[in-house]
Order: structure tokens, then C-alpha cells, then sequence
């Protein structure tokens, strides 16, 4: 048997197949064994010193072998599969993965931030996020600071001149496309604000980005500049709406860093959801371009029906405006997820809503089932509606997450719900 190819030698779509699972280490199976065991045994009581000294102070083992594992929380071997996977993926050194995307976003944010310190955010950004922000955080002495235009450089550089009144800051932290108006920020710029920063506050803090509504396959952060790429892997990589996971990747140091501390906040995912998340990857490509079809043509009717006020769909941006080029810069693709406004406000929507008979009304996205919800009402219920709306986020606003059904299907109960309107 030849070794495998290394991952920067394949395209992702072979990746998400093999990648991170050798059958040969674990009795030929083609696919992954789940390795339910919470603890592992050491050889002898010198390998148990040798084990952890390897763990706590990155000392190698005398003879030259992995460590292995020693307690599930710390690591287990279904988490190193998936993490492998991840990573090559994202093009990253390695990853972390947790049990959901809050407890990657919160890893990230206790492994970067001290009291004292301060935060820059894109707006608008996930409600568990801004839940994290400007209720736990603030709780820690950490200040959140949001800038609405992620493609506009001089007001970033302002939002974060403002912070560093206030203290140092410590992660800059963006998510694009947004949940739930899809708006964007350019990552590479971004990264060069954290530069300028440097020069006035002495540390570079570090920039995050949250990938989730496009994936590793229409969008990979770190190419941009980003530090640290995170995902929630409930979304678009599981895919089934049946597994909670996050993942972040990253260089080896950060995401070492984020490993220790999983450890102690205990926030890892079980090996049932790893193995489950192994063959999610596997089709991802695949529905993550069905997917896209179908919200284009989804979209081009929203965007044309007269019960519709407007639309925010990467796919219909204009190429000549600043979206339209940073699209072609940034992403491989638009997403299938996006949100659109009807003429009216909460009633009209809500007997759109109640007349659907293909969409499901539900919160989450990136299933193979199209889920439709009310952010207002819902997912944004804890946003305060001023800064809701600041960020176009109305009582008129839907939020659309295209799945697999056939796009006439969907297109047509959508038609017969808007009459409602
Ligand atoms: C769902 C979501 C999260 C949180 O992920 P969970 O797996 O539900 O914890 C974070 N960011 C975005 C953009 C999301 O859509």
C-alpha cells in the first residue's frame, strides 16, 4: 500500500470522502468504527507519565509513538478524524471541533479575551452570539463594539478607535455572510485593520470569522487573511438537521490553545456525532450545490413577485456594486440561505407563514429539508429592536434556508402563501 496523498495535493471533494480515516489502522474497516470508550489504557506506569507529560508539556514520547488518548474529554479517536477532516478543508494547520457552534464561538471568545479588554464585531451577527456579547462577556468586564458596514474601511477603523478607548482589543470577530440579512465584510480587510491596530495597542488581536452560512465550499476565511475560520457544523456540514457540532480552524497554536481549554470547559462532541459528522462531510459538495441551485431560482422569484419589498440574496447582488465584487473575491458561491422582506409587518407574515404546506416553519438552516422562520419573533427575540432594525431586520423580514426538494415545489408554496399577504 502507497501512503495517502497529502490533503493540499487533492480537491476538496476527495477530502470529504477519505480524508482523516485510515481503514488500515483500524482492522480494514472502510469506515470509521465508533470508539465509544470514555477512558484509555496506559502500557505501563512509565507510559502513563510519558502520556500526559506528551499532553500538558508537548514533551514526545521516548519512542517516537502518537500519545494515544487518555480520557474522552481530553480527546478520543473519532474527534481526531473529524478535526483531521475539518482541517483540510478549511486549508488550516488543524481544527478543534465542539459539541455545538456556541461552544466554539465561546471557546474563541474566554481563549482571546481578558477583563478589561474589548471586542470588535460585524453587525448583524448571530442572537446566541450577540447573547454571548452583551450579556456574558459584558458580565466578564469585556466591551462589545459593532460596526453595520463590513465593506467600509474608515468606519471600521473608527468603530475600533472607539474600543480601544475602552481597552485593548482583543478578537475581532466577523460573520459573513450574517445571520439572518446575509450582509457581508471583507475579510481582508479586516485583517489589515487588525495590522493597524497592532501598531497603536502593541498585540495584534487575532480575527475570527464565522463561516456558517457558506461552508468550506464556497468560502475559505483563512485564504483571506482570517485567523481562525469557525463553523457551526450543525448547519450545512451535518446537514440532516439530526447533530449539534462547531468547528474551528486555525493555525496549530490557537487551536492547540482551544483544545486545552475544551478540556476544561468540557465542550467536546461524543463519538456518535463524530462518526455521524464524518458521513455528513461526505456529501456535502454535493448538497451544498443543489442547495445553491435551488435558491437561485427560489430567489429570482422572490425578487420579482409583487408581494415582496426586497430581498438580500448574494446571487442577485449587482457585479458592478461593492457586494458584487466582493463576491467574486471572497466566495465560490452564494449560499442558499437569505432573507427577504413582504409588504407588511408581523400579521402579514404570520399568515404567510401559516398557510405553507412544503416549507417548514422552523428555526436552523442548512438541512436538506427548506426551513422558513420570523427572525423578529424567533431567532432575533432576544436582539432589542432598535438594534434589530438598524440592521434591517423588521417585523416584515423572513429568513430562508433553501434544502433539496425540487425548486417547483417549493416555488409554488410559496406563491400560494404570498397571496395571503
Ligand atoms: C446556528 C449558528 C450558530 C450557532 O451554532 P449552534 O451549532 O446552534 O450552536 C452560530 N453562528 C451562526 C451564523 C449560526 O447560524
Amino acid at each position: 500500500m502507497h501512503d495517502p496523498l497529502p490533503a493540499h495535493a487533492l480537491h476538496p471533494d476527495t477530502l470529504t470522502i477519505a480524508h482523516g480515516y485510515d481503514p488500515h489502522e483500524h482492522m480494514g474497516a472502510a469506515k470509521p468504527p465508533v470508539f465509544p470508550s470514555t477512558t484509555y489504557m496506559y502500557r505501563s506506569a512509565q507510559h502513563a507519565k510519558d502520556v500526559h507529560r506528551a499532553y500538558f508539556d508537548g514533551v514526545p514520547l521516548p519512542d517516537g509513538m502518537p500519545p494515544g488518548y487518555i480520557y474522552a474529554r481530553l480527546g478520543h479517536p473519532n474527534l481526531s478524524m473529524v478535526e483531521r477532516r475539518l482541517a483540510a478543508l478549511d486549508r488550516a494547520e488543524d481544527a478543534a471541533v465542539f459539541g455545538s457552534g456556541m461552544a466554539a464561538i465561546s471557546a474563541v471568545a474566554l481563549s482571546q479575551l481578558r477583563p478589561g479588554e474589548t471586542l470588535l464585531h460585524s453587525r448583524p451577527i448571530y442572537g446566541g452570539t450577540d447573547g454571548l456579547f452583551y450579556s456574558v462577556l459584558s458580565g466578564l468586564g469585556i466591551r462589545a463594539f459593532g460596526f453595520a458596514d463590513g465593506l467600509d474601511g474608515a468606519a471600521i477603523h473608527a468603530e475600533a478607535e472607539r474600543a480601544m478607548q475602552h481597552g485593548p482589543i482583543g478578537l475581532i470577530h466577523l460573520e459573513t455572510p450574517a445571520n439572518p440579512t446575509g450582509s457581508v465584510c471583507d475579510i481582508a480587510l479586516a485583517a489589515g485593520i487588525a495590522d493597524r491596530i497592532a501598531l497603536s495597542q502593541g498585540r495584534r488581536p487575532l480575527v475570527s470569522v464565522d463561516n456558517t452560512f457558506l461552508g468550506p465550499f464556497l468560502q475559505s476565511p483563512l485564504e483571506h487573511g482570517a485567523d481562525l475560520c469557525i463553523t457551526s457544523l450543525t448547519k450545512y456540514a451535518g446537514g440532516h438537521s439530526d447533530l449539534l457540532a462547531g468547528g474551528v480552524s486555525g493555525a496549530a497554536g490557537p487551536i492547540d490553545a482551544l483544545k486545552k481549554l475544551r478540556t476544561l470547559l468540557g465542550s467536546h462532541p461524543d463519538p456518535h456525532v463524530c462518526v455521524a459528522l464524518l458521513r455528513s462531510f461526505e456529501t456535502m459538495h454535493l448538497r451544498t450545490e443543489r442547495a445553491c441551485a435551488n435558491a437561485l431560482k427560489v430567489a429570482d422569484f422572490l425578487a420579482k413577485h409583487p408581494k415582496v419589498r426586497s430581498i438580500t440574496f448574494l446571487g442577485l447582488a449587482d457585479p458592478d456594486s461593492p457586494e458584487g465584487a466582493l463576491m467574486r473575491r471572497q466566495f465560490a458561491g452564494a449560499g442558499s440561505t437569505f432573507a427577504f422582506r413582504i409588504h407588511g409587518g408581523e400579521a402579514e407574515a404570520f399568515r404567510m407563514l401559516d398557510r405553507l404546506r412544503v416549507l417548514r416553519m422552523a428555526v436552523s438552516l442548512g438541512g436538506t429539508e427548506t426551513l422558513i422562520c420570523h427572525p423578529a419573533t424567533t431567532t432575533h427575540y432576544i436582539v432589542p429592536r432598535d438594534r434589530r432594525e438598524e440592521v434591517g431586520v423588521d417585523d416584515g423580514t423572513l429568513r430562508l434556508s433553501v434544502g433539496l426538494e425540487h425548486p417547483d415545489d417549493l416555488i409554488a408554496d410559496l406563491a400560494q402563501a404570498l397571496d395571503a399577504v
